[in-house]
């Protein structure tokens, strides 16, 4: 979908979690209810400091992100929903499947929400347990069942490859039950060790188990086949969907469209600066509360290194990139760029047909190298 000038996205940042896995990365805490009211309580403050900013604006995107946002009250986010949303608008909820149940499912499809992503990681129970995960493969799949008989138009679910232990007969097996299941959109990842993780803290142990890397490539080049075959396109580099079901507000990330953040630790994509909320609950309320802003950082990138991180993210979407309109947009290419853009073409990662300039299938597969070279300039 084409970004027009007015147009922006909302995403809501809710920080709780029954537990936290291992592996993750994101500013979570415990749902505990005095934290909750909290939380309600400053996002309430945030949205009356950030709604002037939408005046004018044709917000086509709301994303309940998380954190685990189904775990606030449906009539809690019915009221946000309901009081947010237009009849066009994209309004995803992130979910876990241990907390899916039917009513519930229908509850939130009645609160407006049309657009589920809900977190299976794997279909392989061994693994589920290392990572920490509490639902199993079962309610994984029956979540997502359930989901499509709540009248849920868009089902989204995400997958990891490259888990310790993880064989390539475990992935082919869970990418097969995905498959199988009435998903819209699937997007997959490789496990990465992040800093302040347990993981990360036994990596040494952990990298030993993980795939060789002859076995991640070959997990990746089976998981883009057997999805293409069943009608989920690659739209970006791991991102899969029906035609027609490709996410709108994720797609604004990859072709920067202006979105606010709120809650904790949410980014926004404003005026061309990158602000970040403070990544701690009682300092986002505090700040909010005595009036101040609770952003806690924030950039915005100088030519040329603004065109060379747009180039590097809008080539994540397979269509590629556009070089003129890049250029009107944000300066021409320097020419240290265009020398490392002739040297990707040469290599067979980068091609140009006529404006666009797009990763070739071998820049798909080394997508973080070329995206490196581009921007280390
Ligand atoms: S459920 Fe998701 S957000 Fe929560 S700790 Fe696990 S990975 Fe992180």
């Amino acid at each position: 979908m084409p970004i027009t000038g007015n147009q922006a996205s909302l995403y809501i940042h809710v920080p709780f979690c029954t537990k936290k896995c291992p592996y993750c990365h994101f500013y979570v805490v415990p749902d505990k209810k005095i934290l909750v009211d909290r939380y309600l309580e400053a996002l309430e403050w945030e949205w009356q400091r950030i709604k002037p900013l939408l005046v004018g604006k044709q917000l086509v995107s709301l994303y309940w992100g998380g954190g685990t946002p189904s775990l606030l009250p449906p009539k809690i986010l019915a009221d946000w929903t309901s009081r947010l949303a237009t009849d066009e608008m994209e309004i995803t909820l992130e979910a876990n499947p241990e907390q899916l149940t039917l009513p519930l499912l229908c509850e939130l499809r009645s609160a407006g929400i049309n657009r589920l992503s809900i977190g299976v990681q794997s279909f392989d129970d061994q693994l589920l347990s290392l990572l920490g995960r509490t639902h199993s493969s079962h309610s994984a799949a029956q979540a997502v069942l359930w989901a499509a008989e709540a009248g849920f138009p868009e089902i989204s679910i995400d997958l990891m490859y490259e888990i310790p232990e993880q064989s390539l007969a475990s992935w082919r097996s869970s990418l097969k039950r995905a498959t199988e299941l009435p998903i819209t959109h699937l997007s997959f990842y490789n496990l990465t060790f992040e800093p302040h993780t347990s993981f990360y803290k036994h990596r040494a142990q952990l990298k030993k188990l993980v795939p060789a890397p002859e076995t991640a490539l070959a997990m990746l080049q089976e998981g883009v086949a057997t999805l293409e075959a069943v009608g989920l396109r690659r739209y970006e580099i791991s991102a899969f969907a029906k035609p027609g079901h490709e996410a709108r507000h994720n797609s604004g990330y990859w072709s920067y469209r202006p979105f606010l953040g709120m809650g904790p630790s949410a980014f926004s994509y404003w005026e061309g600066a990158r602000l970040r909320n403070s990544s701690n609950l009682h300092r986002w309320a505090q700040s909010l509360e005595r009036g101040e802003s609770p952003v806690d950082f924030s950039e915005k990138l100088a030519y040329p290194a603004s065109l060379q991180e747009r180039l590097a993210v809008e080539l994540r979407l397979l269509r590629g990139v556009h070089l003129p309109s890049l250029e009107d947009l944000l300066g021409p290419l320097p020419r240290n760029l265009k020398k490392s853009i002739d040297s990707l073409k040469s290599q067979d990662l980068l091609i140009q047909r006529d404006d666009m300039l797009q990763l070739t299938e071998r820049g798909l597969l080394f997508y973080d190298d070329v995206g490196a070279e581009l921007v280390s300039l």
